[in-house]
């Protein structure tokens, strides 16, 4: 869900949409100038001589960024296969600047499985750094300068890329596999919280370093990885809230919705007096769909009392009361509608659930959960030893 903000789509694999994030929209330029400058240095290592190479330093930059994002691809198409092949399923997957996230809608359930998907990217990157090595070297006097510069620095990338995911820390694959290997000792979301703690701390040092060599790609990395490690310990503290709560706790209770026969205009009257853009559409007592504001108001006053709510009214996706919040929310997400009719185990209309309740309902069960683990570790103290 998180991912797929400040993100856009390229294209799909398998039916699975691939998106960029806008960190790699970001550091692809970045990358593009800042290696055009080091051009010259960059062919010295690669013992390939700079007036042998063909277009301009700018053009070869432009190489690299693109040579950065097929390499993010196959690293994280990596994951993805593997994920597949062990029966999870992949929602989307988002390319960044330093790997990628591939969503699940069904996770791997044993932490082993969760590691070994982790390393499958790394491993993946080192492979093809070994395998752009291995041709730069065969190149060597062949003197086929532009191919051999080529191979060196998409080697150099993805051996950058293997290293770098292999960072125990929060949001690298590294942390992952960290996570994966503490779950069992302590459990999701403190193992989250380490991974995600060191994290935080490598970007600080990433952070602090760029900024002592006047590096913006380490800045840019920094607050990349800072971000990424916080939005992670945030997701798995919510779904670790949310799986114990039921969605009763969480609705905005209503027993009633607007009567699919009512007009229009009893409807508009319904959405008016409840302040709500959308309510939901009842037959009996179950509810049928969604009428929303927008579309009634854009009938000619003249025409509602004659149109029925039932022509406008938009499919409606269904929650039980007694499913748990985190059900709810994935539901929400997979449907990708903004709120869902709650159920009693009769079918009929108890209320109805959206991001607004979830998040009430979140901050509520936290500051309890805090108190309460505050309460505990104060009565321990007090005991005597
Ligand atoms: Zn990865």
């Amino acid at each position: 869900m998180r991912a797929a903000r400040g993100s856009l789509q390229v294209g799909a694999f398998r039916g699975i949409p691939i998106r960029v994030h806008f960190s790699l929209l970001l550091i692809l330029p970045l990358l593009a100038i800042s290696f055009g400058g080091a051009f010259r240095r960059a062919a010295e290592v690669a013992k390939v001589p700079p007036e042998r190479l063909l277009g301009s330093p700018l053009l070869w930059g432009l190489g690299v960024a693109v040579g950065l994002f097929c390499s993010v691809l196959v690293h994280e198409l990596a994951h993805t296969v593997y994920a597949m092949a062990r029966g999870g399923r992949v929602r989307s997957i988002t390319l960044m600047m330093v790997g990628g996230v591939s969503e699940l809608s069904e996770a791997p359930p044993r932490p082993r499985d969760e590691a070994l998907m982790a390393l499958v990217g790394p491993l993946t990157s080192l492979f093809l750094a070994a395998l752009f090595g291995a041709a730069t070297w065969l190149l060597q006097d062949t003197r086929s300068f532009n191919l051999q510069f080529a191979c060196f620095y998409l080697g150099s990338l993805n051996l950058f890329l293997g290293a770098f995911n292999l960072l125990p820390a929060f949001p690298m694959d590294g942390g992952r596999i960290v996570r994966a290997s503490l779950t069992g000792r302590l459990g999701a979301v403190r193992a989250t919280r380490v991974a995600s703690l060191m994290g935080r701390g490598f970007a600080v040092l990433f952070g602090l370093y760029g900024a002592f060599v006047l590096n913006p790609f380490l800045m840019v990395i920094a607050v990349f990885i800072y971000m990424g490690a916080e939005g992670e310990a945030r997701q798995v503290r919510m779904k670790e809230t949310l799986t114990r709560v039921p969605v009763s706790a969480l609705m905005t209770p209503r027993l009633a919705g607007v009567e699919a026969s009512s007009s229009l205009w009893e409807a508009m009257w319904a959405l008016r007096q409840a302040r709500r853009l959308a309510l939901p559409v009842t037959e009996g007592d179950r509810p049928v769909g969604w009428v929303w504001l927008e579309p009634v108001r854009q009938v000619p006053e003249g025409e509602r009392a004659m149109r029925t709510t039932r022509e406008l009214m938009r499919p409606v996706v269904v929650v039980g009361m007694d499913e748990d919040g985190w059900t709810a929310l994935r539901r929400m997400a997979e449907e990708e509608v903004p709120h869902l009719a709650v159920v009693a185990a009769d079918g009929a209309l108890v209320g109805t659930l959206d991001f607004a309740d979830v998040q009430r309902g979140l901050e509520l069960y936290e500051a309890r959960a805090e108190r309460a683990g505050r309460e505990q570790r104060g009565f321990r103290q007090e005991r005597p030893a």
